[in-house]
């Protein structure tokens, strides 16, 4: 069927895209700037964000010196396991698959016998970032796939993958990492807190780029529909069930939600709000000095929010 094939065809398009934005908020080593303007089919030097030191994009500020790395042959590990774990148990997820390439002590990888595998532990010098970084690109090159489940009723996202209809290598598969940074203390809680920004910033456009997409199918303007106010304030709060949306959203009506189908909207804020959580319980896990280090940075944290901002915004936060 043909319009059955464009609409998966469309949603596939929509995916990648939502994929394109997350791999760009993982990314902690190259220059906004030109990640931004690549999105768009533009080339920027980093070298010219660098020049000036005032407007510098927060990963120009923290990286000093990256370094390009070669993962060919960490992936064809990681491809060989994603297909033995969909073997065993017809689905996994990435965080499952990171778990068992850093050697995690976990019950849970013990008691199923992850230990045993050959690719356990192999990765036990890749940060979780950059291991989440390769994955996240691996998805994009189609070495692997990802299929996201939305559960309406608990407001979960779970994204689970498999190997892709890509295998071969023509060329390696690298990624450029932090080599040196220019200041280590500050840097650390620096990314911390622009992780969340910028899950926020990406939820933000993708909320907009698909609202857009609606309101052209109904031949309106998208503000008609929601206005920016509204989109912020459903980029900031996420909500993850038709009801939140509804409380949580001005200018949200039953009403509209239903006529416009609103839950396209409701799905990339789940999958935007899941991804937060995992940062969150990351943050848990790594404990309370992390913290601490924050509450004493908090004045050079707020002002490295990115760019996306308009300027009341960063008003307000300046006279703060
Ligand atoms: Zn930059």
């Amino acid at each position: 069927d043909q319009s059955a094939n464009a609409t998966n065809e469309a949603k596939k398009v929509r995916i990648d895209n939502l994929h394109c934005v997350y791999t760009y908020c993982l990314n902690n080593v190259d220059c906004r700037r030109t990640l931004l303007l690549e999105y768009f089919g533009e080339q920027y030097l980093s070298s010219q964000c660098k020049k000036y030191i005032a407007t510098r994009c927060d990963n120009c500020c923290s990286v000093a010196q990256t370094k390009l790395i070669d993962f060919t042959i960490l992936t064809k590990h990681i491809i060989s396991l994603v297909d033995q774990l969909t073997k065993k148990l017809r689905s996994t997820t990435i965080n499952q698959v990171i778990d068992i390439l850093k050697g995690s002590k976990q019950k849970t990888i013990k008691d199923a016998g992850y230990d045993k595998l050959e690719q356990f532990n192999i990765a036990e010098e890749v940060s979780r970032i950059n291991l989440e970084r390769l994955l996240s690109k691996l998805i994009l090159d189609g070495y692997l796939h990802q299929d996201i489940s939305i559960n309406d009723t608990y407001g979960t996202a779970t994204a689970y993958i498999r190997v892709g209809k890509i295998n071969t290598f023509p060329s390696p598969i690298t990624l450029s990492v932090c080599l040196k940074k220019e200041n280590p203390d500050v840097s650390s809680t620096i990314s911390n807190n622009s992780i969340h920004n910028r899950l926020v910033d990406a939820c933000l456009i993708k909320l907009k780029d698909e609202l857009k997409l609606i309101s052209s199918e109904y031949n309106i303007k998208y503000s008609t529909i929601l206005s920016e106010t509204a989109l912020k304030q459903m980029a900031l709060t996420m909500p993850r069930t038709k009801q939140e949306m509804l409380r949580k959203t001005v200018e949200m009506t039953t009403i509209k939600y239903d006529m416009y189908k609103l839950d396209r909207l409701l799905s990339i804020t789940c999958l935007f709000g899941s991804k937060l959580d995992e940062e969150k319980r990351e943050d848990l896990i790594s404990g309370g000095l992390k913290r601490k280090r924050e509450a004493t940075t908090t004045t050079t944290t707020t002002t490295t929010s990115s760019y996306f901002q308009d300027k009341t915004n960063s008003n307000i936060k300046k006279k703060k």
